[in-house]
Order: C-alpha cells, then structure tokens, then sequence
C-alpha cells in the first residue's frame, strides 16, 4: 500500500486548524472567529438566494464582487482575484511563484518560501506540500519586527526569496506593523510579498496601498474574522494584474461558492454595520487587556481581534484545560517559541466577564 501515495505526502506534517466542538454553551474564543453575528441585511440576501438556482453554477469570476471591491480599493477589477477563502489563494501563491526544491530539500532561491516566525502557521504547511523550502526569520523576543538590518534587510531574511508571507498585523501575536517600516521590507525584495491582512480592520493602519504601487506586493484580505463570514469562505488578493492574470491560471474554474458570493457582496453594502463592530470588538480588547494584566498576565498590545497572553503561575497548557472544564476555550500552540502563551480570540463583553472571573478561580485554586 505505503507506495500508493508520494514519499512528499506521507512525510507531511499537516496544518492543525483550531478545534470547533459542538458543546452547549461552550465561550469559543480559540479561532478568531467575530462574536456578533452578520447584519441581519446580509443574512437576508443570502436566504432570498437560496431557491431552484442552486442548480445552476455561479459566476466563475466573481464579476460583480470584484468591481464592488476595485471601486472600494480605487483600483481595476484585473488587480482582484477571489478565493475559497484567503487560505485557498495563499496556497495559489505558492503554486504560482515557487520551484518546487529538488529530492533531498536542495534548491536556491526560487524555491524559498519565507515568513516572520512565529506567524500564521499555514504557511510552512503550503511550503511543505509544494515541495519548497521554507525559511522561518525570526521575530525578536517582544515579537517586534526585527531590526530592519542593512542593505539586505532583517537578520536570516533573503530578499531574493520567490515567496514572502507577512502577516500584518501579525497572528499570533497580535502585533501591528506601521506602512513605512512594511513598504522599507517590500523594497528590499526582489521576489513577491504577500501582505496577510486578516485582521487589518482592528489594526490603526492598512498597507492596500503598497499592493497598488509596488508590481510584485501582493495584498490578501478575508471575509472571515472581521466581516463575521468565517462559514461562507471568502477572501481576495489585491496586486498588479500580471501577479494576479499568474494566479488566475491555476485558479479551480468554479472555486468561490455562489451564496459566498452573495453574502460578500451584500456585506459591502453595509459596511456601517461592522465598523461599529469593530469598534465594539476593540474595546472589549481594552478592557480585557486591563483586566488579565490586573490578574497578573502579561498581555502583548493587540491590533487584531485576539491577544497574546503569558499567564501566570500554572503552565498555559495546564490553563488550556482549567479554562476547558469551565467551558471556554482558547488555544494554546504547542511549538515551542510560543508554548509558554495563549491566544484568546476577543468575544462579546459578557465572555470577556467570564473569562476573567474564570481565570481569577484558576489562580485562587492555585
Ligand atoms: C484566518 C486567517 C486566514 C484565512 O482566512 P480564510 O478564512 O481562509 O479567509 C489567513 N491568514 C491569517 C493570518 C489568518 O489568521
């Protein structure tokens, strides 16, 4: 049987998506996930679309959800590419701009896929399917960018690399990157970037900007976290149309689902409604921060709809499981540059109110 299925395959260390038990009444904070749910607007689209129709294919291209978002964004309708989610374009990228290494991992630098660890960890999981290498640079302890470096950038960073990912801000670790210092890390680079702006809409500064003016930036954003569409798997890629026409090429024919369609597009006409949320979403960030940093945590400043925290006195996986039995669930990452940490997705107030009176019985328990 073993030589049914590649040697590359059977050796892969897959990707470890967060859990999604169904426990009643469970506080789920462990996949970034928005608390409030869509507007009442877009969930009405969506069930008015569901009718005989479904037997037919959706637009192939997302026609109209790209115009909508060119106009958003200022720029042409061939600079946007839509995806089963930001994911499925991320694993695009890699096919379209990396060689896979030769057998034993030996290749130069087009076949280098490269990211700030820690970071989304995807990532070395797209890299490793595809057969490249891929190159983790360090973050510095406070998991600041690293010092920008000379010439060639950053401390182990290879401008030449074929594939950039950036996350910004930054997952896990909730910390944001200003424009000036990302366009300063894209100049210094020969091969393509890709900015992952998952969380972007609770940052205080955007780089679209940056995909618009350099040829090989590339800027990813999701309905997902902000925009409450995790389920409905939608994200786009924003760039100059020759990166964009490469990724088209590889693109599956029907790969964007018709009623993800209509609910993106109805959440464009009512943005109002979740900038009030994002609002809603960072001050509860506030006030959670404060609380656990009263509790003894130590909380990193957040521009993202989640925080990393170091607990205090047991070991965070120990918190991982003390916080389960009393039904709220973060996450906690096993590897071990961050094992010591939690990251909790922000939920409403209330959950935040539970979270802190649960953490206070844990500490009590000692
Ligand atoms: C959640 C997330 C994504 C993927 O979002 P989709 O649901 O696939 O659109 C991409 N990048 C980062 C850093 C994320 O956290």
């Amino acid at each position: 049987m073993s030589n049914l299925v590649r040697p590359l395959v059977s050796a892969l260390d897959p990707y470890v998506p967060g859990e999604q038990p169904r426990i009643p009444g469970l506080i789920k904070l462990n996949t970034n996930e928005n608390p409030y749910p869509p507007s009442p607007r877009v969930l009405e689209s969506v069930r008015k679309a569901v009718d005989g129709r479904l037997r037919l294919y959706p637009d192939p291209t997302c026609g109209k959800l790209r115009e909508a978002l060119a106009r958003m964004h200022g720029c042409e309708a061939d600079q946007i590419l839509v995806g089963n989610g930001s994911d499925e374009l991320l694993a695009m990228a890699v096919r379209a701009f990396v060689e896979p290494a030769r057998p034993g991992g030996r290749g130069g630098a087009e076949t280098m896929v490269q990211s700030f660890t820690p970071s989304y960890s995807l990532y070395p999981a797209l890299a490793a399917i595809h057969g490249a290498v891929f190159r983790p640079v360090p973050l510095e302890p406070d998991f600041s960018f690293p010092a920008p470096g000379g010439r060639k950038g950053p401390k182990g960073w290879n401008g030449a690399a074929a594939l950039t990912f950036v996350t910004t801000p930054n997952a896990p670790t909730g910390c944001g990157y200003s424009r000036v210092e990302l366009d300063r890390l894209c100049r210094r680079h020969s091969g393509v970037v890709v900015l992952d702006e998952a969380y972007v809409d609770f940052a205080e500064e955007d780089a679209m900007e940056l995909a618009l003016k350099h040829p090989h930036v590339l800027v990813m954003r999701t309905f997902s976290k902000a925009y409450s569409l995790c389920a409905q798997r939608i994200g786009y890629v924003v760039g100059h149309s020759r990166l964009i026409d490469a990724l088209n090429r590889l693109r599956d024919s029907y790969n964007v689902n018709g009623l993800g369609q209509v609910a993106a597009l109805a959440t464009l006409k009512n943005l109002g409604y979740y900038r009030r949320n994002f609002g809603r979403v960072k001050k509860t960030r506030s006030f959670l921060t404060r609380e656990l940093v009263g509790l003894g945590f130590e909380v990193f400043p957040s521009q993202t709809n989640f925080i990393l925290v170091r607990p205090p006195g047991p070991p965070a996986e120990r918190w991982l499981l003390e916080l389960r039995k009393r039904k709220i669930l973060v996450r906690w990452f096993r590897s071990s540059a961050i094992s010591g940490f939690l990251r909790i997705s922000i939920g409403t107030d209330l959950e935040a109110r539970r979270l802190v009176e649960a953490s206070r019985g844990i500490l009590d328990q000692g």
